[in-house]
């Protein structure tokens, strides 16, 4: 996952995205979550995604993730709102790949 992180983030995000760890775990209720975690002076941001998901679904929440780092390094809320969506759909017009949002109820 970590492969794919970088090149989703080479493709996708233009190399701006801070490094990340991957985790798989079991997560309650949600397919995946990021999370910044202070660590003075670093700050290490984590992305877990749920073990039992699918290789597809797992690609998906990855990516779904990634908007929330790529939110995180802009100072945006972390959130599902306007900006999620604008990036979303950027995405979906510029590589024809769409994001799905199912399966997460919160982060
Ligand atoms: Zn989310």
């Amino acid at each position: 996952m970590q492969k794919l992180y970088q090149l989703f983030n080479r493709q996708i995000f233009d190399d701006k995205l801070p490094a990340c760890k991957i985790r798989t775990r079991n997560l309650k209720g949600m397919s995946g979550r990021t999370e910044a975690v202070s660590d003075r002076p670093k700050l290490l941001i984590y992305i877990d995604l749920h073990k039992r998901l699918t290789i597809a679904d797992r690609y998906d929440t990855l990516l779904h993730e990634m908007v929330h780092v790529w939110q995180y390094e802009n100072d945006l809320d972390m959130d599902h709102g306007r900006t999620f969506w604008k990036k979303v759909y950027q995405i979906k017009r510029l590589y024809g790949i769409e994001i799905y949002y199912g399966g997460e109820i919160s982060d």
